[in-house]
């Protein structure tokens, strides 16, 4: 008999492309089918099959209060009440902005758009419009969102300039951007030698989320601060994961390192789609309708998005939140390490705040190319495995995973007896 799920997912496919609205939903990397969800509560989520799941992906960061939150269900549902959009300001924008600046240092003015995608290309068009330069440093494995200057992937030769990643970007535009390996300082130091002048920023997610999760070296950040500063660059850091996820002020915050522009998503829409991207106020002021980079958007700020943002933001400053986020996430990755190690199998973890990476490997990857060495297999055999027990964790190697506040000591466990038995057998 097939299932709903299977049913869903061959309509789907004759219809949207690959059955999926993004494609890491599609389960290509892992193989087999995609769960269509119909309901989630706190850390659980339900297939249209009725089967229950405790979720380890929570939408791929934003759900850092769990599925459905009372207060975040019911500011969404008053604020809909009284109108859906305006495109005119509203108060509340003022209120999460204001909050927004007051959590981050480093954002003196912040604007809000409606997606990580959205936030990224911004901020690239504003650091090249405000130093009047063409050329960005990206990272391998790092994502930014779909934008042509960010889907780029490392040439070949010493100084390479990128190559498209995608089909439909232009060279031209891949061009401009030179692809570097994440946490190689000697690789960054050696470009800015070269072309310096040139560079209009450095792109880097603090810590790399979106090829499993990577930990910055100890002086690489810093020296991404320091060649940017000396260079008149702009530093960003993409926030749009790590922002909320891993402390309160984010992980510029964890790592004492102030970037000019932050870009922020995920979390600050508290699933609503909301993102943005800010800091300081001299680039900042470039912006339309004050200065000659154009960015706009008909739903930036959206009330309903801003309203679920601003409960987000307000729940997760209550004393002890990221203590008991960063010890439940902890309490996940040595015992899954704990486990797979007495049985064992090649398999470490580490998390920071509230998420975490997963690695079939000896030792704890810190590049690109570590990562791309993990056992792969071995990833997909546990996934498949785990999915059947009913844990759901990112369908794919190269993903981190996400705690919520609505992970307790029950659900742990559960995952733990779950991997347990799966090691046990392997
Ligand atoms: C998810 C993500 C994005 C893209 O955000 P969307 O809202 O999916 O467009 C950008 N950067 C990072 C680091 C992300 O994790």
């Amino acid at each position: 008999m097939t299932s709903r799920n299977q049913q869903l997912f061959e309509l789907s496919q004759k219809i949207i492309p690959g059955g999926v609205n993004s494609p890491v939903r599609a389960f290509k990397s892992v193989g087999g089918n995609p769960v269509f969800f119909q309901r989630g509560q706190g850390a659980h989520v339900w297939d249209v099959d009725g089967k229950s799941y405790i979720d380890y992906v929570g939408s791929w960061g934003p759900l850092i209060l769990g599925h459905a939150h009372p207060d975040v269900v019911k500011s969404v549902q008053k604020t809909s009440e009284n109108g859906l959009t305006f495109g005119a300001p509203t108060e509340a924008e003022l209120e999460i902005a204001e909050l927004i600046c007051k959590l981050v240092p480093s954002i003196e003015q912040v604007r809000l758009v409606s997606s990580g995608t959205e936030a990224g290309m911004s901020a690239i068009r504003l650091a090249r419009g405000f130093t009047g330069r063409n050329k960005i440093i990206k990272f391998e494995g790092c994502y930014h969102g779909h934008d042509d200057s960010l889907l780029v992937k490392a040439g070949s030769g010493a100084l390479t300039f990128g190559n498209p990643s995608s089909a439909g970007v232009p060279q031209e535009i891949a061009g401009h951007t030179i692809v570097l390996d994440f946490n190689d300082a000697a690789g960054v130091e050696e470009t800015f030698k070269q072309i310096g002048k040139e560079i209009a920023a450095v792109i880097v997610e603090p810590v790399a989320g979106n090829m499993n999760l990577i930990t910055p070296k100890p002086g690489f950040l810093e020296t991404l601060r320091s060649l940017c500063t000396q260079h008149g660059s702009v530093l960003i850091f993409d926030e749009v994961m790590t922002g909320f996820r891993v402390g309160l002020e984010c992980a510029q915050g964890v790592y004492q390192i102030q970037p000019d522009l932050t870009t922020l998503g995920k979390v600050i829409g508290g699933g609503m789609p909301m993102a943005a991207f800010g800091g300081r106020r001299d680039i900042m002021q470039c912006l339309a309708p004050v200065g000659a980079v154009y960015q706009a958007g008909t739903l930036s700020g959206n009330p309903v998005a801003v309203a679920a943002g601003l409960t987000t933001l307000k729940l997760i400053q209550e004393p002890g939140f990221y203590e008991n986020l960063s010890d439940t996430t902890r309490q996940l990755t040595d015992g899954l390490t704990t486990c797979a190690q007495k049985h064992g199998i090649d398999f470490c973890a580490q998390s920071i705040g509230g998420m975490f990476g997963l690695y079939f490997s000896k030792n704890i990857p810190a590049s690109f190319a570590e990562v791309m060495a993990c056992d792969k297999n071995g990833f997909n055999r546990f996934f498949h495995a785990m999915l059947d027990k009913g844990i759901y964790f990112a369908p794919s190697a190269f993903e981190a995973g996400f705690v919520s506040t609505t992970h307790g000591s029950k659900e742990i466990n559960e995952t733990l007896s779950a991997a347990e038995n799966i090691f046990a057998a392997w």
